[in-house]
């Protein structure tokens, strides 16, 4: 169509660890989404957080994706995208919206704000310390959210409506060491990038609000929002490595990789096949996963067909079983 504006979608993990079953699917899902609209499918690698540098890890976390074998238009890595970074703060420097804290945890938690997202919600304390040199500054930086509020409801139905500051609090976005967190990272490399739809999970919907303030500040257009089902572990946890759940190295041991597309497809409701029912979980016994190829399911690919609902896998150390 003339025109028309070509969707741009990405994967953005953090680099962390290795891939766990909630790392393919969401890479999956992201990339059914994008490649069924004909858009451009970008690679973030999210490398900025200095717990997240190490560079085996993302070389391991990297050979998870491609053994998914999913394709991307382009591959970024977010550590080389520091200028731009520098330019959002600047951004929100001139605006007078950054200012130095260094309130410290036991600070922030004495105010006693419980967090939409676990955790303490930073009070303002600092609001009064703008800082226009903010590249002087060795401090701690905050972007002042003061006044905004949104009503949204993301594509999934999910409610992300939120008076940000009092919600979640002033967000950080300098750290005293100098790196950028993931709140500003995220809304500078999306609009720089031109991302037109971000799909991802549904644990990081409650910073959506915040991100949204920030591309108002940057006088960006903001992604449609899409969060997903989570893949959880039996006790309720989101499904991560950091919770002891299988690694990606561990499935494919066990599955190739088609199967496992099965597996997740499956159970994101976009293939039929059993359900679990009360205490008769689906096992996936490895010889008997049919493969499921995601390039030609990405023709019939719907989000009306893929669930709302956190979905359980469990793995036994052979095998990952689906329970309720
Ligand atoms: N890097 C984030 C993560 O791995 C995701 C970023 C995003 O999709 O906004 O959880």
């Amino acid at each position: 169509m003339p025109g028309a504006v070509t969707a741009v979608g990405r994967f953005a993990p953090t680099t962390s660890g290795r891939a766990h079953p909630g790392t393919l699917l969401s890479a999956l899902l992201v990339w059914w989404d994008i490649r069924s609209r004909g858009g451009r499918a970008l690679l973030r690698w999210e490398d900025i957080d200095p717990s997240a540098l190490s560079v085996a890890v993302q070389k391991a976390l990297a050979e998870d994706l491609t053994w998914l074998g999913l394709d991307w238009d382009q591959t970024i890595w977010q550590s080389r995208l520091a200028s731009q970074h520098e330019q959002a703060l600047e951004s929100l420097a001139i605006q007078g919206r950054l200012y130095e804290c260094d309130c410290s945890r036991t600070t922030i938690r004495q105010a006693g704000l419980p967090s939409a997202a676990g955790g303490w919600v930073y009070p303002g304390t600092c609001r009064h310390r703008t800082v226009r040199n903010w590249r002087q500054s060795r401090k701690s930086l905050r972007c002042n959210l003061e006044g905004f509020e949104f009503a949204l409801i993301d594509e999934s139905g999910t409610d992300l409506s939120q008076n940000v500051a009092h919600v979640m609090g002033d967000p950080l976005v300098r750290r005293a060491d100098g790196s950028v967190t993931y709140q500003l990272a995220v809304v500078a490399d999306d609009a720089a990038s031109g991302v037109t739809r971000v799909v991802r999970g549904r644990d990081l919907a409650t910073s959506t609000a915040t991100q949204m303030a920030l591309y108002q500040l940057l006088k960006a257009q903001p992604p449609q929002w899409r969060h997903h089902f989570l893949l959880r572990e039996p006790q309720g946890d989101k499904l991560a490595k950091l919770h002891q759940s299988v690694g990606a190295d561990q499935l494919q041991r066990v599955y190739q990789a088609p199967q496992l597309v099965r597996i997740l497809s499956q159970v994101a409701g976009l293939t039929p096949g059993p359900r679990p029912e009360l205490g008769r979980p689906v096992c996936f016994a490895p010889a008997a996963v049919e493969p499921c190829d995601f390039q030609t399911m990405v023709k019939e690919f719907d989000w009306r067909l893929v669930t709302l609902q956190d979905q359980t896998l469990v793995w036994d150390g052979q095998q990952l079983s689906w329970t309720l």
